[in-house]
């Protein structure tokens, strides 16, 4: 019966990663523990204990020791960077979305892995607390599989409240927590009921689908646990929540002090450099504008409608074009004569500023042939500033790409845009670009052609967005193109 059913565990999941295929291949293997791991993945699939209660009461929980301090601090690690590749799971887009919250705690309930596979993958910044940089996981191990995690989890949220004192604490599911059915609403609705601190539950295992999954279901657990359970102390007529932005590199700081000027006030941003409480107060927005690449955070947009009667307009803030285009549909949709000419104004002064800064960089640049790898590229926003610096761009692409991809391209260079599907290092030798844009796994391409290369994506360090991000996108080509350490690597070697 056992084998049976972990067969069709495997057909009706998609697996992303070791630990889960992991977790159901340990019952096969191990003498003692296969028994009770099939049990565990049996009920799990028939949906029974997803609702089971924690057979402890409330006393036992609480009279059950806590593991000491040395122990706690080898079971949660702090800040752990990641160099590899990211899982890309539904659990990974889950943290993508809400670890920007920065005053919360985010605990995650599984194997260490998983936090493992998302942690310092992205460099959101903030601009006060630093809470959301520490990472918290309840480590399940064989005995947790076994038994069940729930207990461990419910101590974990009651020790980290007590210890860092989080304004909130987000608790991850995972592949591992979900098959075994841990109760984990019940661990967080009991725990925050102690604490007095809210403890969201988000259940967005891995096996449920890929990242943008994990968005929708983080942004769920947004609409369901956060966002309407407190009122900001005052309103205006000008307030906007931007959603889908989560501050990589500053973005959001180039964002704010123009719309600052305008006179809008950003009441919530979800999620980059945001506090717990100002996306509580999110319900009170006069209008969403969402990131157009933060697509998976439509659904949050249109239920905002639905049942706060928020309108939402999509937009971009990376490169001049969308850029003012943006400004003025905020301007439009919040529907004010005197708003409007500000932000005339203020496109105006920007841009001639703007053009002045971009002069020294200019001549350098112009009819520079740049080699730009679709594949994974997550940030168009250098597209658009690239386009604007009047540079020749040559789009590539290993794999087949997205039709989300598709019509981005259509929209940036029209219907003549072609993206030609050759090897990297093919292109680089017919076309002989003067800078490589491409992720680190073409690093070494680009040392053996001697070509300069940019790696530019969601670990980047600098801001795209706004007139500033213009500036930064055209500093980062210049000094990339004229380091003199291109010169040196194309000189012969002294044995040639
Ligand atoms: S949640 Fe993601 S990282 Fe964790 S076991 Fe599942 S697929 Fe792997």
């Amino acid at each position: 019966m056992y084998g049976v059913l972990s067969r069709s565990a495997m057909h009706s999941y998609s697996f992303h990663c070791i630990h889960c295929i992991g977790a159901l291949a340990y019952g096969i293997t191990h003498p003692t523990l296969n028994k009770n791991l099939f049990h565990y993945a049996y009920f799990a699939l028939e949906n029974l204990p997803f609702k089971r209660a924690m057979k402890t009461s409330q006393e036992e929980i609480n009279d059950q020791p806590y593991k000491s301090e040395t122990e706690q601090n080898n079971h949660s690690c702090t800040q752990l960077s990641q160099l590899g590749d990211n899982c890309d799971c539904a659990f990974d887009g889950a943290m993508i979305t809400l670890v920007p919250i920065t005053d919360a705690a985010h605990l995650v309930h599984g194997p260490n892995g998983c936090i493992g596979n998302y942690w310092g993958g992205r460099d959101s910044l903030s601009s006060g607390s630093l809470m959301y940089k520490n990472c918290f996981t309840s480590d399940m191990d064989e005995s947790d599989i076994i038994f069940g995690g729930a207990k461990k989890l419910y101590r974990g949220i009651l020790e980290l409240q007590r210890r860092y004192k989080p304004a909130a604490i987000f608790v991850y599911s995972t592949c591992v927590s979900a098959l075994i059915g841990d109760d984990i609403n019940g661990a967080c609705r009991e725990a925050a009921e102690i604490i007095g601190t809210p403890v969201i539950p988000v259940d967005a295992p891995g096996f449920v689908g890929h990242r943008n999954q994990g968005i929708r279901l983080a942004s769920e657990a947004l609409l369901e646990y956060v966002i309407g359970t407190a009122e900001p102390d005052t309103t205006t007529l000008h307030d906007i929540n931007l959603i889908g932005e989560y501050n990589i590199g500053g973005d959001i700081w180039n964002i704010l002090p123009m719309l600052e000027e305008l006179g809008i006030r950003v009441l919530a941003k979800i999620t980059g450099d945001a506090r717990y409480q100002e996306i509580c107060y999110a319900h009170r927005a006069k209008l969403n504008v969402v990131n157009s690449s933060a697509k998976a955070m439509l659904k949050m947009a249109r239920q905002m409608e639905e049942r706060f009667h928020i309108p939402y307009i999509t937009e971009s803030f990376y490169g001049i074009e969308h850029l003012n285009r943006c400004l003025r549909n905020i301007a439009a949709k919040l529907g004010e004569t005197e708003l409007q000419v500000r932000t005339e104004n203020l496109i105006n002064s920007e841009t001639t500023a703007l053009n002045n800064q971009l002069d020294f960089y200019l001549p350098s640049l112009q009819g520079k042939r740049i080699l730009i790898d679709i594949t994974n590229l997550n940030n168009w926003a250098i597209v658009s500033a690239i386009q604007y610096l009047e540079m020749e761009v040559l789009l590539t692409s290993t794999n087949k790409i997205t039709q989300d991809n598709q019509r981005k391209i259509k929209g940036l260079f029209g219907d003549n845009a072609k993206i030609l599907e050759i090897e990297i290092s093919q292109l680089i030798t017919e076309f002989k670009p003067d800078l490589l844009i491409a992720s680190n796994h073409y690093q070494a391409t680009a040392m053996k052609t001697k070509i300069p290369f940019l790696d530019i994506n969601q670990e980047r360090k600098n801001a795209y967005t706004g007139y500033a991000g213009i500036i930064s996108v055209a500093q980062e080509l210049y000094t990339t193109l004229h380091s003199p350490v291109w010169e040196q690597v194309r000189r012969p070697a002294p044995w040639e």
